[in-house]
Formats: C-alpha cells, structure tokens, sequence
C-alpha cells in the first residue's frame, strides 16, 4: 500500500522524534515505499537487561517498503537492519562503502548474509517517481550523507538531513558542498527540510572543528611522559585517527582497547579510511601494558556496565591496573542520562590514583552536530519553503520550532512525532496528521522480542523478589501437604516466618475446598502476598507450583 491518490507523497518517522535514537523515516509515494535509516535505541538502567530496543515494524508491513536507504553508520541509525531483513528479506538496501561494511559485520553476526548497494556522492538512486540524491556532511562518523529526494514533477523535493555539522577546517572529509545543493534545489517549487534539532539548546552556536581537536591532543601526548588513556566515541574514525597520528609523531605505541574500539578501527582500516602506517598500533597481549610508553584508546565512554573503560577503573582488566600518574581523557561527552554511570568512572579512576580530563577542562572533543549558527547556513542554502525539526527528544524539536520561527520566518515550520504522517498533496499543500505512537519493541539474548506481559514481569520480579511456593497434588487433602517454599530477592529475615508461610498455606487447604487450581491459585497468592507485607512491608511477587 502506498499514499493516497490525491497526495504526491508521505513522511512518517516510525523513530527518532521525540527520543535520541532509533532514527527511522518512511516515504511512501503513489508507487512506492522507501525506509530511511533503521536505527536502535540503547536502554537506559531501568530496561532490565535488554540489550536494545526498536520501533514498532507493524506499519511498514502495509507499505511493503522495497528500498533501505542508509544515510551513516551509527547505531542509531543502522542497528535494527537485521530486524528489517527479516522482516522484508527482499529488501534493497542502500549505503556508503564504511557503512556497508559496518553493515555487513553486524549481519555476519546474525548469521544473515545480503547485497550491499553502494550508492556514489551526488549520483541519482533512480526510483519511478522520485530520485534520491546523497550528499556528503560532516558528522561524528566518516561519510555522512544527507538525503535530497526530488519528485520527478520538479515541483517538489526534500532533504532529509538528521545528523550533520559542519566543518571547513577538518582535515579528513571535504565540508559539505553547499552550491551544489542551491542548484539542484532551485528548480523545485516547494522545498521540505527535515534537520537535525540535537544541538538546538547548545551553547555552542557554531559547533567545533574536528581539527580543533587536533592541537589539544598533540599537546596532552608531547606533555605527559605517562600511560595516557583516551576514551572516545568508537565510531569516530577522525578522532581515532588524530590520536593515532599524535602518538606516532610523539614516538608513542597505540593500544586499541576493548571490542568496539577495535572493530571499528579495525573496519576504518579494511575500508581504506586509515592509509597510514599502522605499525605502532600493537595489542595489549603483546606488550608491557604497564609501559609509560602505552597510548590506549578505549572503549566505555559512556560509563557502560560491560566497557573496557569501567573494567579498568574498578580495578577488574586482565591487562590494565589504574597506576599513580595513569591520565585519562574523555575526548567525548556523556550522551543524556549517562551522566551519573560517566561520573561515577571518574570517581572510581580518582580513587584508583589516576587523573581525569574532560571536555569541560580543555577542548578534548568536538559535536557531531550543528549548532544554531550552522543550522541558519543549511536554511540559507537549501531555501525551504517547510521546515521539519527531527532528531531529537520532544523539547528539543520544540525548540528547534520556536527557532526556525525566528531565525528564518520564510518558511513555516511543522511539528511532528513518530507515527504523524506528513502529507505533500498535489496542490502541494503540506499537512501533518497526528497519530498515536506505536510502542517500541525490546530486544534480548539473540535478537528475541522480549514482550509487554515479560518485560512487566521482570520489573515486578526486580524491584520486589518472588516467593515460590511448590505443593504437592496428592497432599492437599491431607492435615500437613506436602510444600516447598523458596524466595529470590527476598530479604534473608523472611526465613524466620518460613513456618508461618507453611502454616498459611495448610490452613488455606483445610479451610477452602479446590474448585479449579487456578481460583485456588490466585487467592493463594493473595494470601501469601498479604502476609509477606505484614513482615516486609511490601508484597513480593508469588508463584505456586502444584506437583
Ligand atoms: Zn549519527
């Protein structure tokens, strides 16, 4: 199915407004359905063990989307592919050669296998109705693109642009051609911009250069004869490149640490993305890791419970033990609620005997993306008639509204959410319909959708223990039945009232007469969990087991 007849075409985000994460876009023309991006969301604390979660694929099953088009290789935007595979196994996908490689990792990882088109810089996919023009940005991540889809009725087009900054002094990409965007725009009558609204609340109006960095990580290396430690965002190959390059002018070995770090040098590596020399680059299995000689780059940036980094800081590496002296930079910054798991490494490193430096006490990291200044260049370029505030949590695409109103009055801005559904109609009238969200699925273990009634039992289970009560069939009629009862995440106090449980349950037998096992069952339960609150003072979960 694809959009009504009366429209030329739709947008609905299925992720990545109103949250940071699970970017993912559907364009849906008379004909046909691409998907942009497909990206996970990474649990916060609370989510009991998932290890990611995705949008709701249910309304892409009506649209039948034969096209995936990557705009960059984050998580947050390629993470769910093997989720879309499965679920649409005849899908084009579409990306940039680093990308494609990173895609093809994660599903020989799944044990999935699939064509990668590669799509060039500024040469046209060719669909019936529209094509789709990739243009190169600058971000935290090599080969970026945004997305100029233009109607072959030259009356519309749109550039979907969700992660971008950009960067005239970077060293290592080209900045974004912004000429060729006023040209290829210029012959379309109606122009939407969807952009990014991640930076909108920064104080940094105009976001840092990556060779900004440059300079400070120079110095740090040329400055401390000891174990430098640097932790960064993984993905970031510049960022890599830069400390890879500083060490070896300061005559300084490179141990890549802890699996993303590597798989992702190792990736930028393969892809041709790193030329240079890499023979400093050496393994912790193969050198004195207590050497003062030792630059590692690794992984954790974010206080993650299973990164190297938070391995290293309590004390529980195999190969690296906090020593006096030991310097640690965070050329990162905490994503939006991982502030407290960042300071709480920092604190463990200070007490280990090491030195922490942050963003806040040099320029040690620069933003992936634009700022309020940069966001004004794409408006001017890109001359839209409709602006769309994307990527981002709700008051951040709120306040990129409030600001497009200011800053670039021209166009009228629309506020959406995933799920709304835009509409361009063939007077090219735009509409957003609303629409309620659809909610996200969590995925545990081998990529297994962990259901809504499992996911509630775990958080009852976590926040409460359970009590397990096993009886006896042929002992219930009986004066004393048969029964087990054991607890888990229950406080070591309850024992004393084990007796006291035993007895509950016995006198629920001789008193009630079995009419079905599940009414005997649940008022049970009410039962124990009653009794449990008089000790407790809470009521843990109960589960009983007739044998
Ligand atoms: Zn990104």
């Amino acid at each position: 199915m694809t959009t009504k007849n009366n429209n030329v075409f739709s947008i609905t985000p299925i992720g990545g407004l109103g949250q940071i994460g699970s970017n993912m876009t559907l364009v849906s023309g008379q004909e046909e359905s691409v998907i942009i991006d497909c990206g996970i969301l990474f649990p916060n604390e609370d989510s009991f063990g998932v290890n990611y979660i995705i949008p709701s694929l249910e309304i892409l099953k009506e649209h039948e989307p034969k096209h995936l088009i990557i705009t960059h290789g984050h998580e947050d935007h390629i993470g769910a592919v093997s989720h879309i595979l499965s679920e649409f196994p005849s899908i084009k996908v579409w990306s940039s050669p680093f990308s494609s490689e990173l895609i093809k990792r994660k599903l020989s990882r799944d044990k999935l296998n699939k064509k990668i088109e590669i799509f060039k810089e500024k040469e046209n996919i060719e669909f019936s109705e529209f094509s789709v023009t990739p243009i190169h940005t600058n971000h935290s991540i090599p080969e970026t693109h945004g997305l100029l889809f233009k109607f072959k009725s030259k009356k519309v087009c749109f550039l979907l642009i969700s992660d971008f900054k950009f960067d005239n002094q970077t060293p290592y990409e080209p900045p974004m051609d912004l000429e060729f965007i006023k040209k290829e725009v210029e012959p379309f009558e109606k122009r939407l911009l969807l952009v990014d609204s991640t930076n909108i609340k920064s104080r940094n109006t105009k976001t840092f250069s990556e060779a900004d960095i440059i300079p400070t990580v120079e110095s740090i290396i040329k400055n401390n004869k000891k174990r430098i430690f640097f932790t960064l965002f993984p993905s970031n190959i510049f960022r890599q490149k830069t400390i890879l390059n500083a060490s070896k002018k300061f005559k300084r070995n490179v141990i890549p640490y802890g699996k993303s770090v590597e798989n992702y040098l190792q990736t930028a590596i393969d892809t041709k993305l790193i030329e240079e020399s890499t023979s400093h680059i050496k393994s912790a299995k193969s050198i004195d890791c207590d050497s003062d000689k030792n630059i590692i780059i690794i992984s954790g940036c974010q206080g993650d419970f299973k990164g190297a980094l938070r391995r290293v800081a309590v004390g529980e590496d195999a190969y690296f033990k906090i020593k006096k002296d030991d310097l640690f930079i965070f050329s990162s910054s905490p994503i939006p609620g991982n502030e407290k798991k960042v300071s709480q490494i920092i604190n463990k490193i200070y007490e280990a005997g090491g030195e922490v430096i942050t963003n806040s006490d040099l320029l040690i990291h620069s933003s992936g993306h634009a700022g309020k200044e940069d966001l004004k260049i794409i408006y001017e370029a890109f001359s839209p008639t409709d602006i769309i505030p994307i990527h981002g949590e709700s008051y951040l695409l709120n306040h990129h509204k409030k600001f497009i109103e200011e800053a670039y009055p021209k166009a009228k801005s629309h506020l959406m959410y995933n799920f709304d559904n835009l509409v361009i109609k063939n007077n090219l009238e735009v509409k957003v319909y609303k629409n309620d969200p659809i909610e996200n699925i969590f995925i545990h273990g081998k990529g297994i959708p962990l259901d809504k009634d499992a996911f509630r039992q775990r958080r009852k289970i976590a926040s409460m223990g359970v009590v397990f009560i096993s009886l006896k069939i042929d002992t219930l009629n009986r004066k004393k039945i048969t029964q087990k009862i054991d607890f888990l995440g229950v406080p070591q106090i309850i024992d004393q009232y084990k007796e006291k449980l035993e007895n509950l349950v016995n006198n629920h037998f001789n008193k009630n007469k079995i009419r079905s096992f599940e009414k005997t069952e649940e008022n049970l339960k009410i039962e124990v969990r009653k009794m449990c609150n008089q000790f407790l003072g809470y009521k843990p979960q109960v589960l009983i087991h007739f044998i």
